[in-house]
């Protein structure tokens, strides 16, 4: 099989996602691009996450044709293939459900970058899309409308795409921002929330960047 190495690390990160209360069921998926082959290896559609085994990612290219892998992909692959082209920045991209940072995205509303967990690895509030049609292109679309260089959106009455160098920060980020979104619909409830000021947003993300990890 193709990228064994890479269906394994798709294939784990997949399977963290229920294991952070991120999705139910089988709603949700992540990807990785191999660039310099026009390569993705992304979740199978429809299949249950505990199920899920490095030989049952599905290695899809650039126009959504199966390369490798006895399953059909997501049915968010044109989505994921959309922003892997827009955005040549992108190496893994992950799309949850989850229900706090939902909520902003069913009012839409955006997350404010409020604290500093988040500030550190986004450096801006999360942005929500306009309303887009769930599992085509005009997804892609509205993300890239909202969001041209960040790393996670709120998909209006849909979920969140959070994306970025790797899956796994893609995966990390919409740890984050689901945990940022439950903290700050709590403290909603008992007072005025506000945004970092810009220079501090930006001193956060700066200091992530340069001095977090090993
Ligand atoms: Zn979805």
């Amino acid at each position: 099989m193709m990228y064994q190495e890479l269906r394994e690390r798709v294939c784990k990160l997949n399977r963290m996602l229920p294991d952070e209360n991120l999705v139910v069921w089988t709603g949700g998926n992540v990807s990785a691009i191999v660039r310099e082959a026009g390569h993705v290896v992304i979740k199978p559609s429809g299949v249950l996450f505990e199920d899920l085994t490095p030989e049952s990612m599905v290695v899809i290219d650039m126009e959504g044709n199966v390369v490798d892998g006895d399953l059909k992909p997501s049915v968010d692959s044109s989505i994921h293939l959309y922003l892997y082209q827009k955005r040549p920045d992108l190496g893994g991209i992950c799309h949850t459900h989850s229900p706090y940072a939902t909520s902003f995205a069913l009012l839409g509303e955006s997350i404010p970058a409020a604290l500093s967990p988040l500030a550190h690895l986004t450096g801006r509030d999360i942005p929500c899309t306009r309303y887009a049609q769930a599992g085509y292109v005009d997804t892609g679309e509205a993300i890239l409308e909202a969001d041209k260089d960040g790393y996670a959106v709120l998909v209006q009455r849909h979920g969140v795409f959070s994306y970025g160098k790797s899956p796994e920060f893609s995966v990390k980020i919409a740890t984050f921002l689901e945990e940022s979104a439950r903290t700050v619909h709590y403290a909603m409830m008992r007072g005025k929330v506000t945004t970092l000021p810009f220079d501090e947003l930006k001193r956060c993300f700066d200091y992530y960047k340069n001095y977090y990890g090993q």
